[in-house]
């Protein structure tokens, strides 16, 4: 059976970039462009040349990729010709595979926005495409407002999309620019629009202000648009774009699509996709969403007992697609609810080798137990539970001992100009010798951090690499007095992350323990020597 064509667009570095506190910059954007080329996104929109600086040096060459590369900008202005308007002038020049404009398609924006009359809108479209055509360009038109646009004058709406479609336009691509259309209106208009285009023309732009973006982009597929846009992690103004990490592996694993529709992603390409997501992220200095679907950390964890066993049995139980089918992987974790099964699967993960009846399964199970009821969440600290688990089979060698800490914070100047200054002492002895270390940071956590790792004589080379990316504390009332309980995550230079605990009824104590963990986890991870 032949399947049909299914065109994926990504729009991360133009739409993307658009996200509150996310800003590329050119080398990012090489590396972003060339890591979704190698994902087999077909189109890849690398910005707007001419806008700023870094979009107009990033088109200034050629790429070398194999996606189509595509430039994005406006239509040429209302009065002007494509031969006398500067912003067309340096799309046309840019070094791009494909050219994207955007245009209004709603008459209540024509007259507002742009301050022009319908007819001279139309007229730029039809210029624009055919100039860019001229120049040897692949050419998309974004609809902008097409759905609202539609909705309030459906005839003109229509006539901006046939418009470009007419002068010869590959796509023409509906905008829902401002995210609130719900699926059912989607599917309804997109099946009217491809009575007039093809929908092998067509293309959706959906926003996710009523978090159905990926389901608008679904619901117009099924209506017969053949071009999905989308950004990486769902990255976009406002509420974000539709998420190409979740559509991707739902056109290539749900049969309702995988047996309709080919990608340019191939099954080996669709195995790249938790880390291309990831990736992102670190770029962006931003934690993961754990719960991403697919490709999140909690994507495939299961925690009830009687799942994890059913899991281990057969993994199809509780599963609605194989981890792996996208790089991610199976979790089973290790918590109160748990029982042998969790954690003896969570061991065998780790690869711990060990008898199912051994006892310390159960002696571990019962400190995992007891430890959860103050406080501590092994769940979430992956790497915590496998020092624990490692420390009860006596595996994790001696390194050092901190044999002291201080940690001082002091506000210092008058009420104008105040001034809080945190410092820290450690003394840690390796082989006898204790080596005294000093730090500043900005807070007492910081300063703490700086300070231990500063100097772990000669362990210090296996944790150069090592970074912390997160830290989040939880108050809990644990029925005598607040408790506090600290969860660090870090990540070293191979790109490895992992999660630690520290619970206490002080902050700092707790913090510390869980900055040991993570670097006696790190030592551990790189076989240093006792
Ligand atoms: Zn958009």
């Amino acid at each position: 059976m032949s399947r049909e064509r299914l065109y994926l667009f990504d729009t991360t570095l133009r739409d993307g970039a658009q996200t509150n506190g996310v800003d590329f910059t050119l080398a990012d954007k090489v590396a972003v462009a060339a890591m979704l080329d190698k994902l087999g996104i077909d189109y890849v929109e690398g910005g707007y040349p001419g806008a700023n600086p870094a979009d107009t040096e990033f088109f200034s060459k050629d790429r070398d990729l194999k996606t189509t590369f595509t430039a994005f900008g406006m239509t040429r202005r209302p009065g002007r010709s494509t031969s006398n308007d500067p912003g067309l002038a340096a799309l046309l020049q840019a070094k791009a595979d494909a050219i994207c404009f955007v245009a209004k398609s709603w008459d209540y924006h024509v007259r507002v926005a742009l301050e022009t009359t319908d007819e001279e809108n139309l007229a730029s479209i039809r210029d624009s495409v055919q100039a860019a055509k001229a120049a040897g360009r692949e050419v998309l038109l974004d609809c902008e407002h097409f759905f609202d646009g539609y909705k309030a004058n459906p005839k003109y709406a229509l006539s901006c999309a046939k418009a470009a479609y007419d002068a010869g336009a590959r796509w023409v691509v509906l905008c829902d620019t401002n995210g609130g259309t719900l699926p059912n209106e989607v599917e309804k208009i997109v099946g009217e629009v491809v009575k007039t285009i093809p929908g092998n023309h067509v293309g959706i732009h959906a926003h996710n202000d009523t978090e159905q973006a990926v389901a608008n982009s679904f619901a117009a597929v099924r209506a017969g648009a053949r071009q999905i846009q989308g950004t990486l992690n769902g990255l976009g103004e406002r509420c974000g774009n539709a998420n190409l990490v979740s559509i991707i592996p739902t056109l290539k694993l749900k049969s309702e699509f995988a047996e309709k529709f080919e990608i340019g992603v191939s099954d080996a390409q669709l195995k790249l996709l938790a880390h291309a997501s990831h990736t992102l992220d670190e770029m962006l200095n931003r934690a993961p969403n754990r719960y991403a679907p697919y490709v999140g950390e909690n994507a495939f964890a299961t925690k009830a007992g009687i799942h994890a066993s059913a899991i281990m049995k057969d993994p199809q139980t509780y599963e609605h697609v194989a981890p792996d089918t996208v790089g991610n992987k199976r979790k089973v974790l290790v918590s109160d609810q748990a029982g042998r099964a969790n954690v003896l699967a969570e061991l065998d993960r780790i690869g711990l080798k060990i008898a199912k009846d051994d006892p310390r399964v159960t002696k571990l199970l019962e400190t995992v137990k007891e430890r959860e009821a103050l406080g501590y969440a092994y769940e979430a600290a992956d790497a915590s539970f496998e020092l624990l688990a490692r420390r009860m089979l006596g595996s994790v060698p001696h390194y050092f001992d901190v044999s002291y800490f201080d940690v001082k914070v002091e506000q210092r100047g008058n009420s104008a100009e105040l001034e809080t200054l945190t410092t820290a002492v450690v003394k840690v002895k390796i082989d006898g010798e204790t080596l005294i270390s000093a730090g500043e940071g900005n807070g007492p956590i910081n300063a703490l951090d700086v300070a231990l790792r500063k100097d772990l004589g000669k362990y210090q080379k296996f944790i150069s690499g090592l970074e912390l990316t997160d830290y989040r504390v939880r108050i809990l009332n644990g029925g005598t007095g607040a408790v506090t309980r600290v969860l660090i995550e870090s990540r070293d230079e191979t790109g490895e992350r992992w999660a630690t605990i520290g619970v206490s009824p002080n902050i700092i104590e707790a913090s510390f323990q869980a900055l040991m963990d993570s670097i006696i986890y790190k030592l551990v991870r790189s076989g240093a020597p006792a």
